[in-house]
């Protein structure tokens, strides 16, 4: 079928069906189209799926929290027939969305508290978070930015790019800007231009990078121009977000080929997603496509206690087992690190499964990923005498 130009290559095949007529093929490249063309309505999705009495009234729902919106390169990769789909599941919204479990939280990681002027959230001591815009290609579901993104909620995101600016150029303790949202890469080329040339033109920041899923929901955007663009303003890394290794396709590839030849070092961010990626098997499929497509697996996020998301929340334990699951198993390259962002503002906490079995003076005991028990000594001071008679037996050698 032509919706699937993936069909070459079997490791990065879609096996969705097309969901478009063969005529909107002659526009499927164009990524204004697919923007114009997203799946933002019940009357939409029904015309094209059957909905599940709790799909439907998600998506009702939505409308008040979360906006829905999918892009028809992304919407062709459900399975019509699954509602469990792992696709579906991450941009079609469930009646469990409307419920707020004790734990939760409109602003999880505590970033309204830290922004110094409105958009620019500075917890660490040498980086920002700079949320340029409230928008992106689609909608994740269980968004730990919701109060603020998509624009249908109460809150609004109210960066004022010009203040943002001056407080970088007078904090020379800022070596490093995270531009995120939303979705940097729905500016225009010329826009982002201007972002990106301000802020190069601030001596002490080093070090600039992206945080995005329009390669994944619309890799038509990622055109040799907006390419050719990023490199003028190198040393610049990107951070994607796939979680399942189906969102790989021939497309995604082929776009994030482009931005690794134009230099830009990649990584990949996964949210863990009960059902949808909670297992060493998916995660392990996920982390060796990413390694093809030239993606280094940054984190793995225990998801956020974003209000309306404990139907895809999973165990810590979980998160730790698939770790467990990956090192020594695989490619050390595709084990990311396991993170929670500490609730309320405590920035990323590391979670690593327990390799030292126990620590004693001169000594530790380590198991291997096997299970194997391995001993480690401790170095050992070199004693006075042994290194007299090496002097010694130096000045007999002159
Ligand atoms: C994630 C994040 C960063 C970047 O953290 P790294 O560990 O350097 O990737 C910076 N600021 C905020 C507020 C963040 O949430």
């Amino acid at each position: 079928m032509a919706n699937r130009p993936t069909d070459f290559d079997p490791a990065f095949r879609s096996h969705a069906p097309g969901y478009w007529p063969e005529d909107a093929m002659e526009h499927w490249n164009d990524h204004k189209w697919q923007l114009r063309n997203r799946i933002d309505s019940l009357s939409d999705l029904e015309s094209r799926i059957n909905l599940t009495d709790e799909e439907r009234a998600g998506v009702l729902l939505a409308g008040t929290k979360l906006a829905m919106a999918i892009t028809p390169h992304f919407f062709n990769l459900i399975d019509k027939d699954d509602p469990d789909c792992p696709i579906r599941r991450q941009v079609i919204p469930r009646i469990d969305e409307g419920w707020t479990a004790p734990e939760e939280m409109a602003d999880p990681c505590g970033e309204d508290s830290h922004m110094p002027v409105p958009g620019l959230v500075h917890r660490y001591p040498d980086r920002v978070l700079f949320l340029v815009t409230d928008r992106c290609a689609s909608y994740c579901r269980y968004c730990t930015r919701s109060r603020v993104v998509s624009g249908v909620g109460e809150q609004h995101l109210e960066t004022q790019m010009e203040r943002a600016f001056q407080y970088l150029e007078r904090t020379p303790q800022v070596r490093d800007v995270l531009l995120s949202g939303g979705d940097p890469l729905l500016f225009s080329d010329d826009k982002l231009d201007k972002i990106l040339t301000r802020l190069r033109s601030i001596p002490h920041i080093q070090f600039v990078r992206i945080g995005s899923r329009i390669p994944i929901f619309l890799p038509q955007r990622i055109t040799p121009e907006l390419c050719a663009m990023l490199k003028k303003h190198h040393p610049l890394f990107i951070s994607v977000h796939t979680n399942h290794p189906r969102e790989l396709t021939t497309e995604v590839r082929d776009a994030l080929g482009r931005l690794a030849d134009a230099g830009i070092p990649l990584g990949n961010q996964s949210v863990l997603l009960r059902g949808i990626n909670d297992s060493v098997e998916v995660q392990k499929a996920l982390v060796h496509k990413l390694l093809m497509c030239r993606v280094r697996p940054y984190y793995l996020y225990q998801c956020d206690l974003i209000t309306g998301s404990s139907h895809l929340r999973t165990s810590v334990t979980k998160g730790l087992e698939i770790i467990e699951g990956l090192r020594g198993h695989t490619t050390g390259y595709a084990v990311p690190q396991f993170v929670i962002d500490g609730p309320g503002g405590g920035g990323k906490i590391p979670l690593n499964p327990e390799y030292v079995v126990t620590r004693e003076p001169g000594r530790v005991i380590l198991r291997n990923y096997e299970g194997g028990i391995f001993e480690y000594a401790e170095p050992t001071p070199i004693p006075a005498d042994a290194l007299a008679a090496l002097h010694e037996k130096a000045l007999e050698t002159a």
